[in-house]
């Protein structure tokens, strides 16, 4: 059914079809999309402030009055500015406008209006204000909506275009929340709230606008996490006849942790369930994930499954599966690698043994997913770094048994609280602790121009036996701006040819073929490389105990929680280790980063901080999360409407489990609608 709202924008009154065409680069095409474009702020045009209390350096409203006509210079460089005093009865202020030749006109001498802007002090030290917006004191009273621009549609524009889609299709936004939660929560009625967060009143009335459609939003997506079956624990045939996690930890050369034996007791019950397991394992960056998710499999494969383990990159599934090949040594177990790098001769052979049942376990990337890979009984299916895929590539590892369970595993640590509610359908174990011994790292940062003695610190640690990382943000010139340091394969070059003239340097970068990349990974691992010098490829899961210095050059390119997954790589033994951010940044942020990493190792301090600093849209953004994009929410300050919705849309799903009821029917739409863009 289309509605108004499905209407192209271009017919609206004042829009047509270039304005239409403006509006399509902020992916904005229908009238429903027009009055979902929120404000990203607003001019307050309601308080009207003294020129002597309005506070300088700051957005102000003012009533004044104009004391003269304008006066109309020409500047050395050919500007015309347009000089005027205004006076509020007890101040002055001037004003200056450039080339601006309609301000003459539209302003008169002896008149009042509210000019809105930044009052500063001139080198007199006079107040004055420069091209300030200004308006009748008849049309004051209100706020001005502030949209997301692009060139040649200002926010005037947009406010006007969304004035006429109010007027003309205001009518046909109906009502999308079920009966009698408006009342429950005290909540405006949609079309009042649409209204009302485009052309507020007072900030009274953007709080309500805001919390009703943040309700809306909030409950849309615990819907769509929580609809569908995602939530329900399938029965499963695969249940455990017994528990190995013991003969498993045996095997072992070092004791599990507390926080370790937990969360596998807590999976094994999940086995042991009839009911398929859905849990996430999050623990901070070596906190020993790998071993719980290795004893599970251990149990699955010593009672006749399979298990399937995936992992984001090449690197990574490489090191798995030679980890855990030499873990399980003795104990016969079946174990395949399926990455890009094998011949189409190898994929088959290993596909036809997992379909087979010859393999206990297979490990790959996220070639485990294409169509023909089969499995003759998936018990358990793994996911290490689970923030690097998408809610729906999880579902399609599922897919790939009968109801096999799920294990995800993550070192985005995200305030329990809130993950309970994002990973909605999944169980949570967490390990809190890490594996005795470990000291903090210690982190310094450090300008270039400290390279010298960096290097020399770097060839002590090589001398004791040690190895190192040092990671460039690109991989060649252009790349990324700045410093022979950014193109890793210039640097490695530079280094093995010099300072590192005697050391064994190697180089490990995501645009090498991926024999090449295992091989280097191979070569550091076994200890024949001192210095290995690479791009970001290393930043999740690689270990390598024997690594006691991490180096990160540019340091202020890299978020925070990427530092902190980089860092990770390092402190994995008992050795100390370091890590040395090189950076020459002035930036604020960029300097606040480094600061935070030298502060802590821990990682949800660093998460906390990252979100404060990056906003949640950008850190639960589509590809991290696999959560689809909030328009307005923020799942970290909007909690208490989180919970709300959360017990709605349980409540809601309890009595219609997939939507199907018709007054569900525009909620239905609503999760589609938000949920359609990840994958
Ligand atoms: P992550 O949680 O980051 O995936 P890993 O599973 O890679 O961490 O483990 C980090 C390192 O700690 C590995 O070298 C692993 O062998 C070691 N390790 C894991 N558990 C323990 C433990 N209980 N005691 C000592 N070392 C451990
Ligand atoms: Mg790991």
């Amino acid at each position: 059914m289309t509605s108004d709202l499905d209407r192209n924008i271009q017919y609206l009154k004042g829009v047509g079809e270039k304005k239409a065409a403006l509006f399509a680069r902020l992916k904005v095409f229908t009238v429903g999309d027009l009055l979902s474009f929120y404000p990203r702020d607003y001019e307050d045009w309601n308080t009207v402030l003294s020129i002597e209390e309005a506070p300088l350096e700051e957005n102000v409203c003012i009533s004044a009055i104009l004391l003269s006509p304008f006066t109309v210079r020409r500047t050395r460089s050919g500007m015309l500015l347009y000089t005027t005093v205004v006076s509020d009865g007890k101040n002055f202020l001037s004003l200056t406008f450039f080339n601006n030749k309609y301000v003459k006109d539209a302003l008169k001498d002896g008149e009042e209006y509210l000019f809105y802007g930044k009052i500063r002090l001139d080198q007199e030290g006079n107040r004055e204000m420069t091209s300030p917006a200004y308006a009748k004191v008849s049309e004051g009273g209100f706020y001005h909506p502030v949209y997301p621009q692009t060139e040649g549609l200002n926010s005037k524009a947009v406010a006007k275009a969304v004035r006429s889609a109010l007027d003309l299709c205001g009518d046909a936004l109906q009502e999308t929340l079920p009966p009698g939660q408006i009342e429950k929560y005290r909540l405006l009625p949609l079309k009042q709230a649409v209204e009302q967060i485009h052309f507020p009143r007072s900030d009274g009335e953007i709080a309500a606008a805001r919390r009703r459609l943040i309700y809306e939003e909030l409950l849309t997506l615990q819907l769509g996490l929580l609809s569908s079956g995602r939530n329900e624990r399938e029965k499963t045939r695969f249940t455990l006849k017994e528990d190995y996690s013991d003969e498993f930890a045996a095997l072992l050369p070092f004791r599990l942790t507390g926080a370790q034996q937990r969360a596998v007791r807590e999976c094994v019950a999940d086995l042991g369930s009839g009911r398929s397991m859905r849990r996430l394992l999050q623990g901070d960056v070596g906190s020993g994930k790998t071993a719980v998710a290795a004893s599970l499999i251990y149990t699955c494969a010593k009672n006749g499954y399979q298990c399937a383990l995936m992992a984001p990159t090449e690197v990574l599934a490489q090191q798995h599966y030679q980890s855990l090949s030499a873990m399980f040594r003795e104990t016969g177990l079946r174990i395949g690698l399926l990455t890009g790098s094998l011949t189409p001769k190898q994929k088959r052979e290993i596909k036809a043994q997992a379909a087979e049942g010859e393999l206990d376990l297979l490990i790959g990337t996220h070639a485990l997913l294409t169509g023909d890979v089969q499995f003759k009984n998936l018990a358990l299916a793994v996911t290490d770094e689970q923030h690097r895929f998408g809610v729906m590539q999880r579902a399609k590892l599922r897919e790939k048994g009968d109801s096999p369970h799920i294990l995800v595993m993550s070192a985005t640590p995200i305030p329990r609280t809130l993950s309970l509610i994002i990973y909605g359908d999944l169980d949570l174990s967490v390990l809190d602790e890490k594996p005795a011994g470990r000291k903090e790292i210690k982190t310094y940062t450090v300008p270039t121009v400290y390279h010298e003695r960096m290097y020399a610190f770097l060839r002590k640690e090589a001398a004791r036996g040690r190895q190192c990382y040092i990671v460039c943000p690109a991989v060649e010139e252009g790349d990324a701006p700045d410093s022979e340091r950014t193109a890793a394969e210039d640097y490695a070059k530079l280094l093995s040819g010099t300072v590192f003239r005697d050391l064994r340097t190697d180089i490990l970068h995501g645009k090498m073929r991926p024999k090449q990349k295992d091989e280097a990974m191979r070569r550091f691992k076994d200890g024949e490389t001192d210095i290995l010098i690479c791009t970001v490829v290393i930043e999740v899961g690689v270990d390598v105990p024997n690594a006691t210095v991490m180096v990160i050059e540019n340091a202020e390119f890299f978020g925070l929680s990427q530092l902190h997954q980089l860092r990770g790589r390092v402190g994995r033994g008992a050795e100390q280790s370091y890590c040395i951010l090189v950076s020459d940044a002035k930036n604020e942020k960029a300097a606040r980063r480094l600061a935070v990493m030298c502060e802590t190792n821990d990682g949800f301090r660093i998460a906390e901080e990252d979100l404060k600093m990056r906003g949640p849209g950008d850190f639960f953004g589509n590809r991290q999360s696999g959560l689809p994009m909030l328009k307005l929410a923020d799942l970290m300050t909007d909690g208490r409407i989180l919970y709300a919705a959360r017990d709605e849309a349980q409540r809601i799903l309890a009595e219609d489990p997939s939507l199907t009821k018709p007054e569900n029917r525009t909620l239905r739409e609503k999760v589609a609608a938000l949920f359609a863009d990840i994958s």
